[in-house]
């Protein structure tokens, strides 16, 4: 890499007693009056002055910059001068000029050195090509990871987004009170399954609490809160990994039971009504028993979510009327 961006440069092994020749007649004697130039003209820019607020800042900067110009060309070919020609890249992304400004600075300070030089002498070309090349080469590096540092900033703060993207997502998709998947994501997962595989075995639930107004009356909404987050998690430990559980509304659920046979079904069914009633709620000290009644129906090949829910619907009615805490099945 050092040997192809030297072949770029078009720098060889010649130019480094041209790099002695810059620093013992130029840089050395006009090191300071260089950079008092060189900050004259940046303060006229409104960018720099924006950024460069800080004196301490500018005190440092300066001092880095006279550290700089006493290196400029002094064994270019080594790796620790391509080094340290890349760190001044970064070094200038946590000051914050953008690019272009940061350009025309190193064009500007190319052109203060080449002032110093005596246009009588007759190699001054060959100083002049010199300070070409070693300032290009120079740029060349420093833009690189000036450019480079830009990206992985960028990268972070765009995998920052992305991770902000998936919360909201997530959160705009799971009910807040009880973190289950939310009316539209159950909704959707139901159609979705039904277009994707019109004949596959699905059982659709639907699940009420019963007489759960009366938790409200009696104990409040607080609590009423409470018993649904606590019934949730019940409900949940009754089902199997396959199947999926949204809320549907209120105290109402929604499982879809896949790969499953109406039977079968019936068994997740009542081992979830089972872990619903299995111990009263316990509310340091509050204890509140809770029932659960459940209406399924199996879907028929191509039918759709409406339809197959309407069934659901009526099993449940069935399980209500016929006294609550029970599943009710309707065939299809
Ligand atoms: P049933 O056995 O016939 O289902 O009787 P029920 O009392 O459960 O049914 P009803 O539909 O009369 O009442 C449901 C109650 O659920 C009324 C409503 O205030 C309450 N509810 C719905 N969503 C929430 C909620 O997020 N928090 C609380 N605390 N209550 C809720
Ligand atoms: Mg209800
Ligand atoms: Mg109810």
């Amino acid at each position: 890499k050092i040997e192809e961006r030297l072949q770029w440069s078009q720098l060889d092994a010649a130019d480094h007693v041209m790099a002695t020749r810059l620093q013992e007649e130029i840089i050395q004697p006009h090191a300071a009056e260089i950079i008092e130039d060189f900050y004259a003209w940046l303060m006229t820019i409104d960018e720099a002055r924006k950024v460069l607020v800080d004196d301490e800042l500018i005190t440092q900067l300066r001092l880095s910059q006279h550290q700089y110009l006493l290196t400029l060309g002094v064994d270019f070919a080594n790796s620790e001068y391509f080094e340290t020609r890349l760190r001044v890249g970064q070094a200038h992304v946590w000051v914050g000029l953008s690019l272009g400004l940061y350009q025309c600075a190193y064009r500007y300070l190319g052109q203060l050195i080449l002032e110093h030089i005596d246009f009588q002498q007759s190699d001054a070309p060959d100083l002049i090509k010199f300070v070409n090349k070693i300032i290009a080469l120079d740029m060349s590096l420093a833009i690189e990871t000036y450019h480079l540092a830009q990206v992985e900033s960028l990268e972070e703060s765009l995998g920052n987004a992305k991770k902000q993207q998936l919360r909201l997502r997530m959160q705009a998709r799971t009910d807040s009170l009880t973190g289950l998947a939310n009316h539209e994501t159950i909704m959707a997962e139901l159609t979705e399954a039904l277009e994707q595989s019109p004949t596959q075995k699905l059982v659709v639930a639907m699940a009420d609490i019963d007489f759960f107004k009366n938790v409200n009356d009696t104990h409040g909404h607080l609590v009423g809160d409470k018993v649904l987050t606590e019934v949730t998690m019940r409900m949940r430990s009754g089902l199997r990994g396959v199947d999926s559980i949204g809320r549907y509304g209120g105290e109402e659920f929604m499982l879809l039971i896949y790969g499953a046979s109406l039977e079968v079904a019936r068994q997740v069914a009542e081992r979830v009504r089972k872990h619903v009633e299995v111990e009263p709620i316990n509310l340091q000290g509050l204890v509140i028993p809770i029932t659960l009644s459940l209406g399924l129906s199996k879907a028929r090949p191509g039918e759709t979510a409406e339809i197959l829910l309407a069934r659901a619907d009526q099993a449940l009615y069935a399980a209500k009327s016929a006294g609550r805490n029970q599943v009710q099945i309707l065939e299809p």
